[in-house]
This record gives C-alpha cells, structure tokens and sequence, in this order.
C-alpha cells in the first residue's frame, strides 16, 4: 500500500455508485480525487477528439505531409492546453526526425547457380520479394553462397544457437520465420516472441557479417498470407538514417513453395531441414548455391517529428521517473482511391482513437488536484506504419536516462463496438503491469485475457516494443472480444470485417454506428493503470526470465 491508501479508502466508500460506464469505484491505492478526475473521459470527449484528428483536413497525416505537420501541431495544442509542458526542449513539444525513403528495383528473376554452373530462376512477387538493407545507390550480392540456418537464433538464455560459429561472411541466409513453439519449455512455447520476428533475423544476419538473409514464408508462421507481404514490401520503404550498425545488402522474404523448389534443386528437402532445425544440435547446412544480384535503390530524404508533453510529478524525491502514456499519430496520407473514389486515408480507429484516448488521459491527470508522485509523458511517436520509426528514433535519443522510465503504457486500435467483459493483453505474460492491470480490471468488473493469436507476435508491431527494447516495461491492451449482450463469436466477427473492409484503406473513418462506451472503459482503466505506477512506491518489473529483463537491469544500474 503506498502513501495515498489510508486517506483515499474512506472518500472511495462515498464515491462508490457515481462511477458512469458502468466503472465500480476506484481501488484502493489510488489519490482520493481519482474518480471525480476521471470524470472527463467521456464517450463525446473522446468522439470530439477522434473527429478532429480523422477530418479530411489532416489529409490522413503521412509521414512528412502537410497533413502531418497540422496533426502534430493540434496534438501540441491540446497537450497546452491540458497544461503539459513541452517535452522536447528547444524543439518544444516536437522532436524533429529524418526519414530516408528507399525504393529497391528487383530484377523479375532470381537466379542461383549449383556448382555444375545449372540454375534455377525465381519470379518476382510470385515466389520472392524484398528490398536493399543498406542506403546506397545500389544493393550488390557477389557470389554469396545459400546456407541454411534453420531458426536464424542466438538465445543464450535459452541455450539456443542456430549458428555453432560457423563463417557467414558474405553469405545469403536462408532461415524459417518464428521460434521453436514445441515445447512451452522453450522461447514460451506458442507465444511468438523478438526471436520469431522477421526483424531480428535480419539484425541478426547483419551482426553474422552476412551478406543478406531470405525468410521463408509460411502464413501460420507470419501469420498473414504472402499477399500481406507482397503489399509491405513493395514500393517505398521509409527507414531511419543509417548510422553504424551492421547492414546486409539484401533483406529478401520467399514463398514456402519457392523454397521448396530451390532446395530440391540444391538435393535436399525441405521439410527434412526444418526438422532438423527443431533441435538445440541443429548446425547450418551449405546448400552448394550461388547467388548475384546489383539492385538500383533510389533514395528520398523526409522530416517528420514526435509529440510529446510532460506532466510533472509531485514528489520530489519521484519525479525525474516518468510514466508514458503513448499512441501514433502517422497515418498513410492522401493516396490510391478505394471504390467510393475517396483517397484519404483518415485513420480514425488507426490510430485517432487511440490517440484520443491518450488525451483524455493527459486531461484525467491535470484534473487531480495535484500531479501524482511520478512524471506523466503523453507522447505520439511519429511514423510507427513505417515500422515503429518515431518511437524507435525516440528511444535511441531518449530525453531521460532509460532506467528514469517507469513504464509505457500504448493505444492502438481501439474499440468502436461496445463494452466487453474482457480485456486483451497483446503478449500477456511479460511484467508486473499484467498484475496491476488485472486488478483494476476486475474492479471494472472484467477479466484479462491474451489475444487470441499469441504466434501473431502483435506486441513487437506497435511502439510498446520500442521501449520494451530498451528495457522499459511496456504493454499495451485494450477491449477483448467478450461483448457483453452480444452471441459467443460476434465480437471476433466485427474484428475480422473491419479488417477486412477499413484496416489500412481510406474507408477508416468516424462512423455514425460507433459505440464507445468500451472506449470510455478502456480509457478510464488507461488512466487508474498509470496512475496506480505513478504513485506505488516502486517502479513495475519485467517478470524474471522475461527477454527483456536484462536490458532493464542494466539500464536501472546506469
Ligand atoms: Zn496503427
């Protein structure tokens, strides 16, 4: 119990019964003014809010548009005007960041050699596609020998290692998608965790000195058909500048089908490699292929910027420790037309709604008669379509140390369908946040749950990640799919139609059937959520063993 519990429980008991939405009092621990602060997350503040930032007159905010600059200077206002302090110094409530553009040209066939100078040739978007990982005018593999190395993991605390020190020198690594999910024993069993994502095996093919690396898609794998990935890799790609970290030339992906073709054509099968890849004595295999490719790569120079603003704490002895509440702000700007002929990519639930509910956030907090012990950072990284660019530039030019981050707590993709009796955790199972969380959900009267495809990896696919990365313990939830008063399997359908009809094109946009009472539920637990790890006496914790744990320990020893 912290400070605030023993003069807070008596003013609880009068309050009980006032909480709208459907909210039972305010537990325990919290300041006594909580509830009546709360009060200003409502369903038409936050439709209010949503309205603005998805108006055709943001142009759908992409990265580096006029659309942008008048998102990020609403968002600055609003942060004003709920009496945040600009976070960013003599930038103000903006931190200014470049973006590099790179467009790749494939050829439309890919050829690789065996050692009797045969070849096999692969088709462009129909078996293989991918971009440059460097940021040169041209991309060039040079007689790179194919190896596969099953997972493409190095887990020492998981006493993993796909490599066995073998010389990757200028070789392309041919490697599955996800971790090892056999045994719960190992990388948390189906949970999809870093190791399993496309990123990291690029990162880590870089750091082997390779000279590019092929993932080999299946959909349970990425968890999305190779269509999906077709669409993000193809055209431009925006990346943050290079700066000194290894680089392969090439980052490829390659249908299951392809491969299968191509190391037939090397004498091996394909599903004898990934069986023998489900084992810690797995060694790499050379599959005697050669590969050259030299690909043009145009490169375009963009600005764009984070907003952020500071709310600071009231104890002394607290308030260099911040707790972030966080949402994008980036959407995908004006671009191809859908049916109706609309080209604006409003980004309304992605991601307007989360970034009101962050506002209505900030606004709970200014409304306590005094800020709670620890800082609140209301930030909105920039370019997270992009992949997590803002948050992750953030995070490379923190303005604290680290270890003075107590905790981020991100919105995305809200909840436009009503109340639920859940609440999804994405990757539950990582921190002490988990527990807080579950208990203030349960005061809602709701019960915590993991989302329903824990392979997905979804916790490293939105800003959460970025600070999780550098240690910071980070989470994001928001409504499951239990509606209340709706048939078993509803809310999972208004999910899949959603995605389906609005996710990533112009038509997600407010709507006249939304129902935001979940919002408003969702929100106000957002709130009680960083208030309770702004007032307890210590900061959360990863769980032990958790994959990011380690980075935490040294960051809080720093
Ligand atoms: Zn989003």
């Amino acid at each position: 119990m912290n400070r605030f519990a023993m003069v807070a429980m008596p003013i609880l008991i009068i309050l009980t019964g006032c909480g709208g939405g459907g909210d039972v009092s305010a537990p325990s621990g919290l300041p006594a003014d909580a509830e009546t602060a709360a009060e200003v997350i409502t369903a038409s503040a936050l439709l209010e809010t949503v309205t603005q930032i998805a108006s055709d007159e943001m142009m759908g905010r992409g990265p580096g548009t006029e659309g942008d600059r008048l998102a990020r200077k609403y968002l600055a206002q609003r942060l004003a005007a709920a009496g945040y302090a600009p976070a960013f110094g003599e930038h103000g409530y903006e931190q200014p960041m470049s973006m590099i553009g790179v467009t790749t040209e494939l050829p439309e066939n890919w050829a690789f050699r065996n050692g009797k100078g045969r070849k096999i040739s692969l088709e462009r978007a129909d078996e293989f596609i991918g971009g440059s990982g460097v940021q040169q005018p041209a991309a060039v593999v040079d007689n790179a020998d194919l190896i596969f190395v099953g997972y493409g993991i190095a887990a020492p605390e998981e006493d993993w290692d796909d490599y066995k020190g073998a010389n990757l020198e200028g070789k392309i690594l041919l490697m599955l998608n996800d971790d090892p999910d056999w045994d719960p024993e190992l990388f948390s069993g189906e949970r999809r965790l870093y190791y399993g994502r496309w990123k990291y095996k690029y990162e880590i093919a870089a750091e082997k000195g390779a000279a590019g690396a092929i993932i080999i898609h299946t959909s349970l794998s990425a968890g999305y058909p190779w269509p999906v990935v077709l669409t993000g890799w193809s055209g431009e790609q925006f990346e943050l500048p290079a700066g000194d970290e290894p680089r392969i030339q090439l980052k490829a992906w390659m249908t299951e089908e392809a491969s299968r073709r191509l190391v037939e054509f090397a004498g091996h099968d394909l599903d004898e490699l990934v069986e023998s890849a489900r084992s810690r004595d797995f060694t790499p295999v050379p599959l005697g292929l050669s590969t050259s490719l030299d690909l043009a790569v145009a490169l375009r120079e963009t600005e764009t910027a984070n907003v952020g603003g500071i709310l600071r704490g009231s104890d002394p002895d607290l308030a260099d420790e911040v707790v972030f509440l966080s949402a994008h702000h980036d959407y995908f700007g004006i671009g191809a037309p859908d049916e109706t002929g609309d080209t604006i990519y409003n980004g309304a639930l992605d991601n307007g709604v989360a970034m009101a509910q962050a506002i209505s956030v900030a606004e709970a907090f200014s409304a306590l008669s005094e800020p709670p012990r620890r800082s609140i950072m209301v930030f909105f990284p920039a370019a997270e379509e992009q992949g997590l660019l803002g948050s992750k530039y953030y995070t490379e030019h923190p303005t604290m140390a680290p270890g003075k981050m107590a905790a981020d707590i991100n919105f995305e993709l809200g909840n436009i369908w009503g109340r639920t009796a859940d609440v999804t955790i994405f990757g539950k199972g990582k921190s002490t946040l988990e527990d807080v969380l579950a208990d203030l959900a349960s005061e809602q009267g709701r019960y915590v749950t993991s989302e329903s495809t824990p392979r997905s990896g979804w916790y490293y696919r939105s800003d959460q990640f970025s600070f999780a990365s550098i240690g910071v313990p980070a989470i994001w939830f928001k409504s499951g799919t239990d509606f209340i008063d709706r048939p078993d399997g509803w809310g999972v359908q208004q999910h899949a139609e959603w995605i389906d009809r609005n996710y990533h094109r112009p038509s997600d946009q407010v709507e006249d059937s939304w129902v935001l009472d979940g919002l408003v539920e969702d929100t106000h637990l957002g709130f009680r959520l960083a208030l309770t790890v702004a007032t307890a006496n210590e900061m959360p914790t990863w769980y032990p063993g958790d994959e990011f744990e380690d980075e935490r320990l040294a960051a809080l020893a720093e």
